[in-house]
């Protein structure tokens, strides 16, 4: 990007130029896509920072340097998902380590670390990460991370990443460790939620979402400022592989160029979207951090600089009633996934929270789960409006 200091730059501007340079060969404007496992060397290690496709890749530095940029730090690494994002950062631990991790949480992260990770020797604690004194009460002197899902899915809560910050730091030892803050940041996106400027140490992402905004390829990130961290979690990635293909950081960076845009439009349509479903007949609950009946309002209009695209809600009728109302959109579409550019819909506790069904952590039967697109809000009203007294 041009040679102003990318902290100068608009947020808007960062999502379409940060990491991406004209290419030098060429002058071709968008970054080629390197379907090159492989370099020529001039002679043994001696190369342009490039050796082989599974340490590094020109498509996807440019993602990881544009990724980093738009949450405020210097470090990016990309993955083939969010989960291999995830599990990398797992991989920091040591058999003994505890994690404190929202019971609100993604199906996946959940059956990642109670029945991947918990077989060698890490401990979880499932707390509701909006209660500070939760966490207080669940932190010991094994805690090593704090992993945080801020929007929480699917129930929309929030956590005070700022304050959950303070407590890790008055949890420090006497070595100078202190638990790792991580904030899952992909209903929020870093167009609403910035984690690491609050203090948070890794920021991860599923890109598959509204980072790649188009349902069109499946990926991960992790940013942090920290450089030993950054440096860890590159050698862990290098040494096990979860890398993604140069045609799909291609995909994502693509996307990335309209995330602030489609962002507004997914805020202000799910603001609509949430205030009609609160005031219908047939809606017990709904769950939007843009409504002021939301228990964290307040927290949300401080943290994020808009409420997001994703709802969550209860229809009068329990889980008999929810399951009719997703079958009965025409619209929004009845799949897994969230923020691309269509609207969707679901239901958790048989679709992506099926894996949580049998433990604590299970959802409500009777929750649904919205993610509002970018059509006309209209046509959404209209849909869900038939959908809602379909028999
Ligand atoms: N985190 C959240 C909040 C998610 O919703 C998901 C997937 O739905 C993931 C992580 C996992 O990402 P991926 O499906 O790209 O592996």
């Amino acid at each position: 990007m041009p040679e102003k200091s990318q902290n100068n730059y608009h947020f808007e501007t960062l999502v379409i130029h940060a990491g991406q340079e004209p290419d030098p060969t060429t002058g071709a404007v968008m970054t080629p896509i390197y379907q090159t496992s492989t370099y020529v060397q001039a002679g043994p290690a001696q190369h342009k920072g490039y050796e082989y496709s599974r340490t590094d890749n020109p498509t996807r530095k440019a993602l990881e340097d544009c990724l980093a940029a738009l949450e405020g730090v210097p470090y990016g690494l990309a993955f083939a998902s969010g989960m291999a994002a995830i599990d990398t950062i797992f991989k920091l631990l040591a058999p003994g380590d505890h994690v404190i991790a929202s019971n609100d949480v993604y199906g996946g992260t959940f059956r990642l670390a109670d029945k991947v990770w918990a077989n060698y020797g890490i401990a979880f604690s499932w707390v509701d990460v909006s209660s500070l004194d939760a966490i207080r009460a669940a932190i010991r002197p094994a805690t090593r991370l704090i992993w945080l899902e801020t929007p929480t899915n699917p129930r929309l809560g929030l956590a005070d990443v700022a304050a959950v910050v303070g407590l890790a730091n008055d949890a420090k030892r006497s070595d100078g460790r202190r638990p790792l803050i991580v904030v899952d940041n992909t209903f929020a996106s870093p167009a609403l939620q910035q984690p690491l400027r609050l203090g948070a140490d890794l920021a991860i992402h599923s890109t598959t979402k509204y980072l790649g905004g188009h349902s069109d390829v499946v990926g991960g990130a992790v940013m942090t400022g920290d450089e030993a961290l950054f440096q860890r979690l590159k050698f862990l990635q290098n040494a096990a592989g979860a890398v993604p293909g140069p045609q799909d950081c291609f995909l994502v960076l693509r996307g990335l160029k309209t995330l602030a845009l489609r962002m507004e439009r997914h805020c202000s349509n799910a603001q609509q979207i949430a205030e009609f479903l609160a005031d219908h007949a047939q809606v017990a609950t709904v769950n939007y951090p843009g409504l002021p009946s939301h228990p964290q309002y307040d927290l949300a209009r401080r943290q994020m600089r808009g409420p997001g695209g994703m709802i969550s809600v209860i229809l009068n009728g329990g889980a008999e009633a929810g399951k009719r109302f997703v079958s009965h959109t025409r619209l929004f579409q009845l799949a897994e996934s969230l923020g691309g550019v269509e609207s969707l819909i679901e239901h958790p506790y048989s679709m992506t929270h099926a894996s949580l069904a049998a433990s604590d952590l299970a959802v409500d039967p009777g929750l649904v789960r919205l993610s509002v697109g970018i059509e006309h809000v209209d046509d959404l009203l209209d849909d869900l409006r038939q959908a809602l007294v379909a028999k």
